[in-house]
């Protein structure tokens, strides 16, 4: 909505020098279309669209611990453990 009317500003600058016969007045308006045309090409909108509602949806519901396997009795064994709690043996 600031980014239109800032545009709109740019428009009746632009009007303006068309009425106009004094040159200061056309050097104004001039001055005028530059800073409103490009506060509204710069301009970042005031509220970025919402993300979409399944933004999350495809992320694993559980986070995969990293696993290794006992080479002693061969069941799973987080991955930072040195002992397995199974048997008791160093992994
Ligand atoms: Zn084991």
């Amino acid at each position: 909505m600031l980014r239109v009317t800032f545009f709109l500003a740019g428009l009746l600058a632009v009007l303006n020098i068309y009425l106009t016969e004094q040159t200061i007045v056309q050097a104004v308006s001039v001055l005028c279309i530059l800073i409103s045309l490009g506060v509204a090409t710069i301009w970042p909108e005031p509220l970025p669209p919402p993300p979409p509602s399944d933004l999350w949806s495809e992320a694993p519901e559980t986070k995969e611990r990293e696993m290794k396997q006992c080479s002693n009795c061969g069941k799973a064994v987080d991955q930072k453990w040195s002992m397995c709690p199974y048997c008791s043996k160093k992994v």
